[in-house]
């Protein structure tokens, strides 16, 4: 029996080695990756520039306090306010701190101003946003919650892309909307720009903040560097994680002056959050990601991955009921269960994730070429029609 926590339902697969989109177990099988430790490994596995800046910086200085200056985490950080909406930073070991450090953000924000009642958060069904205890209760999955009572409170929810539900929650009470420009474990839902134009059109109108997370779909995922810039809706308050470190545990929260300026010396902090080890990984990801045509390389390989996912929408319609996502955060609904045929894939010696609504997603390196988009869709496609050969001889 293992000796960890049972939380994880997990494969038998362990893996050794990887090589840019490429997984390799101990005795030699490879497998291509269009999971990325979900979204993490942006740049794929084993990046020669990231490696080589974690390589450097492990020589020099690993970590020191919050309380001195880091100037890795300076740059960092002034790196992200140009290139985003955002004045300014907080630095995280995860998604679900960047959360938690959003969602302090948007209460502080209000107490601040002297509307010490104004606490309660808008999120929506199909979210999630982490796993600590105010993040399950921002999510609000009754799947994830169940048992960890007395849930926090502050938090209600309205069905993504229903304008008119969101408007009937707020009330003097309501201080932010928290959403995810696409839904990533619910299952790939991506919201219409005219619905993120509605909430920021709603939260002017109240006086009330908009927090994206862009956990899993920001950092170049879907063909732009945030999600949200295909809408030209910008948040007050923005959480990232995954991507941003590529595989080192880092998350931010970035926020407008406005609001962040309520953050002062002792309402927040983290250990590690932001330490020169992390932030020297951070900078060379964000060197990569924000090389020329990185991004539009996503956004052609998210094209590329669209047309073959319709392909096996049409050859496979029995099994295939939507092609959903957008750039490379994407991925089919299907009828098969989901949890099975990731499994079955596996056999196929491809790696895809389970999300939500039975959705099988994919969510491959952003450094991908079209030859493995090709081999991925020919997997899949080698595994619906091998379920196809079971049912027909068990049908015989
Ligand atoms: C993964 C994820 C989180 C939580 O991130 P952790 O690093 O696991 O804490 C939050 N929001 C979204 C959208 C995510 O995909």
């Amino acid at each position: 029996m293992s000796a960890l926590y049972g939380t994880y339902a997990r494969s038998e697969l362990a893996f050794e080695r990887g090589e840019g989109a490429r997984l390799f177990t101990a005795d030699g099988a490879d497998y291509l990756d269009f999971s990325s430790g979900i979204a993490v490994n942006a740049l794929g596995h084993g990046d020669p520039h990231v490696v080589g800046a974690l390589k450097a910086q492990a020589e020099k200085l690993w970590h020191v306090s919050n309380i001195f200056q880091i100037p890795e985490q300076e740059k960092l950080a002034q790196r992200l306010v140009d290139a985003t909406f955002a004045d300014r930073v907080f630095f995280t070991n995860s998604g679900a701190e960047a959360l938690e450090c959003a969602i302090k953000t948007a209460r502080r924000y209000f107490f601040d101003k002297g509307q010490t009642e104004r606490h309660d958060i808008i999120g929506f069904t199909g979210s999630f946003h982490g796993r600590t205890l105010g993040t399950i209760a921002a999510g609000g999955n009754p799947d994830y919650v169940k048992g960890f009572g007395p849930v926090m409170a502050g938090f209600k929810h309205a069905a993504p892309g229903d304008l008119e539900a969101v408007r009937a929650l707020v009330d003097d009470k309501t201080a932010a909307i928290l959403i995810e420009p696409v839904q990533g474990e619910g299952g790939l839902a991506v919201m219409s720009d005219a619905f993120l134009k509605g909430l920021r059109a709603l939260c002017e109108e109240t006086g009330m903040l908009l927090i994206f997370d862009e956990v899993q779909c920001g950092y170049g995922r879907t063909g732009r560097f945030f999600a949200h810039e295909w809408s030209g809706v910008t948040p007050d308050i923005m959480a990232v994680a995954k991507a941003i470190g590529g595989g080192f545990p880092l998350g931010a929260c970035l926020a407008t002056e406005e609001v962040a300026r309520c953050m002062v010396p002792g309402t927040h902090g983290s250990t590690y959050g932001g330490n020169p080890l992390a932030c020297a990984v951070g900078n060379a990801v964000l060197d990569r990601i924000l090389e020329p045509g990185f991004i539009e390389h996503v956004e052609k390989m998210g094209q590329v991955l669209a047309w073959h996912l319709q392909q096996l929408a049409q050859k496979y319609p029995h099994h295939v009921t939507e092609v959903r996502g957008r750039g490379l955060i994407a991925g089919l609904k299907i009828n098969p269960p989901v949890r099975d045929f990731v499994a079955r894939l596996r056999d196929h010696g491809l790696l895809a994730v389970a999300a939500g609504s039975n959705v099988l997603r994919l969510l491959p390196p952003l450094i991908i070429t079209e030859a493995d988009v090709e081999e991925a869709a020919g997997k899949i496609s080698d595994a619906f029609a091998a379920l196809d050969a079971e049912a027909a001889s068990a049908a015989q």
